[in-house]
């Protein structure tokens, strides 16, 4: 039962070619966030560009099939410009599928254990693999706009990073955030339920009432927004734990769920059962990640 978060990621990579007609009808769609800032909305994680003179920056690129839909977009919002730019959240892939298509002859920045790992992909395209990484922090300075990477601790993966656009008060959280759904913690490339609560926690105290937030998945939100998953996280994880404590198995709590409160947070990929399993074996002891 354990495998049952890495099987269903595995089956919906294998369906890949079925999902070439799914991408047919899909459209890239801006929100502004403000005069040189949009979040972009298409299929898989959410992306965000900045434009700032002549440097246009891209953050993640979906999957390789809308790579055409995703450029036309860019070319409409930046005049022209060519994409100068692209930064990686993390290394899933509907947030690298495009890379190699977008962005093969441009700088790729990524957190070190996102390059080692899409590395070991023998089947990611080698021109899409990240060019520059790094540990902790690296900022960005284009002509008078300031982005900032921040490394998290293990929490959705063992790469996050956000992307702080300073000037405009404004973060994209990669896959720190689905915004109103259960999260996807992927254990076997080194996430950690406690480090994705205790990640979302700091970036909180991170924002004010004005910060605009890009989550991975979802629509554009706010600290309000952040607030409440890290509330469901919370309880939800108690009435779980509090399941495990009382001596349930694993099934016996899926077969309890979590009550109609948390209904809504339910969605294909993470559903109230594959919620209730990861919160079942996640380690919480203090010092462990
Ligand atoms: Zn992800």
């Amino acid at each position: 039962m354990k495998l049952s978060l890495a099987t269903a990621l595995v089956l919906l990579l294998a369906a890949a070619p079925l999902q070439a007609d799914r991408f047919k009808d899909v459209q890239v769609e801006e929100t502004k966030l403000a005069d040189n800032l949009y979040m972009l909305s298409g299929a898989g994680g959410n992306m965000a560009t900045l434009i700032a003179g002549d440097k246009v920056l891209l953050v993640d690129t979906q999957y390789a099939e809308l790579a055409g839909k995703i450029k036309t977009k860019l070319q409409q919002l930046s005049a022209n410009r060519p994409l100068t730019t692209l930064i990686n959240t993390h290394l899933h892939g509907d947030h690298v599928g495009g890379n190699s298509a977008l962005a093969a002859n441009i700088d790729i920045i990524a957190h070190n254990n996102v390059l080692s790992r899409l590395t070991q992909d023998a089947k990611f395209p080698r021109n899409g693999l990240p060019k520059t990484t790094f540990t902790d922090q690296l900022s960005l300075h284009l002509n008078g706009q300031t982005v900032r990477l921040d490394y998290m601790p293990p929490s959705h993966t063992d790469g996050d990073i956000v992307v702080w656009f300073e000037q405009a008060n404004a973060v994209h959280f990669g896959d720190l955030l689905f915004e109103g759904r259960f999260p996807f913690i992927d254990v076997s490339n080194g996430g950690s339920v406690k480090g994705y609560i205790d990640n979302t926690r700091t970036l909180i105290g991170m924002l004010n009432e004005q910060t605009k937030v890009i989550p991975g998945h979802g629509q554009l939100t706010d600290k309000a927004g952040v607030q409440r998953s890290l509330d469901m996280m919370e309880a939800t994880l108690a009435v779980v734990q509090g399941y495990k404590a009382a001596g349930m198995t694993e099934q016996q709590a899926v077969d309890k769920g979590l009550g109609q409160q948390w209904q809504s947070w339910h969605w294909n990929f993470i559903t109230e059962e594959r919620w209730i399993k990861t919160l079942y074996h996640a380690d919480v002891s203090a010092d462990v990640n």
